[in-house]
């Protein structure tokens, strides 16, 4: 795999806070959706340009996909917790990475490509990747959270998303080949596994640790033996593990 590396940019996925901090009184629909709208014009002020993913941030319920009492923060720009250690990206995050993902995919062929997310955690950036993308399969490998984000994502009927239980780092060989791969927790280096798994020409976003700490990388598969590498931004995820419990 060929590498380049990319200064960190002045506006990074883990950039400092934005101003938008919405109060939502839980159960109300209407001021979730406004809470929602800010959130997305804070996405906007933040350099999110894609169309697509500014309309599936607008439309994904972030507060049903957290604690209830968590719920009125569900629209600051900020990682909460969900159980079992874990937590949920800040959306600026999710957006940026999704951005990213989709870029490669034109717009009017979105509805017919495949994406792959290893760590479905609450289920939240699954149901945003549901809205990109014609068919998306999620993998969790906490029993748990699997179970907690297969309760999330029932009241929004999802035919298009698939979860499935199990050790992320083996992909989804019977769903391959991905237009894009998500990976939501950093391991020390990108499965063999995950790369093979993707389409041609394909995108992958992962974090990976690294000596100074984890940073984004962006793989992209330009032939079939052949991967690019981009070294972006200094991030923080949860760890990728093996096996499931
Ligand atoms: N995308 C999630 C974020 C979850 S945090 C959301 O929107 O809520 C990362 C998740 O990755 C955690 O739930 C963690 O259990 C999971 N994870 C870590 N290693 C994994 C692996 N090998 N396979 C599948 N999931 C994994």
């Amino acid at each position: 795999m060929t590498e380049r590396r990319t200064p960190p940019k002045p506006v990074s996925v883990g950039a400092a806070r934005h101003a938008v901090r919405p109060s939502v009184p839980e159960g109300l629909g209407l001021a979730s959706q406004s809470a929602r709208r800010r959130m997305v014009e804070g996405l906007r002020s933040i350099g999110i340009r894609d169309p697509d993913v500014l309309t599936a941030m607008e439309q994904v319920p972030r507060h049903a996909f957290v604690e209830p009492g968590l719920a009125s923060r569900a629209y600051e720009d900020v990682a909460l917790p969900i159980g079992h250690g874990q937590t949920i990206s800040r959306p600026s995050t999710v957006a940026r990475m999704l951005e990213m993902a989709v870029a490669t995919v034109p717009r009017g062929q979105r509805r017919a490509a495949k994406a792959l997310e290893v760590g479905t955690g609450c289920g939240y950036q699954a149901a945003v990747l549901a809205a990109l993308f014609g068919e998306v399969v999620s993998i969790e490998r906490v029993r748990g959270l699997h179970e907690t984000a297969r309760v999330n994502l029932r009241a929004l009927r999802l035919a298009n998303l698939r979860l499935a239980f199990g050790d992320g780092r083996l992909g989804a060989p019977s769903s391959a080949p991905f237009d894009a791969i998500v990976v939501a927790a950093a391991g020390h280096a990108i499965p063999d596994e995950l790369l093979t798994q993707m389409q041609v020409p394909g995108r992958l976003l992962a974090p990976v640790e690294r000596p100074g700490g984890q940073a984004l990388h962006l793989v992209e598969r330009l032939a079939r033996d052949s991967w690019e590498l981009t070294v972006l931004d200094a991030v923080r995820f949860v760890p990728l593990r093996a096996g499931t419990i």
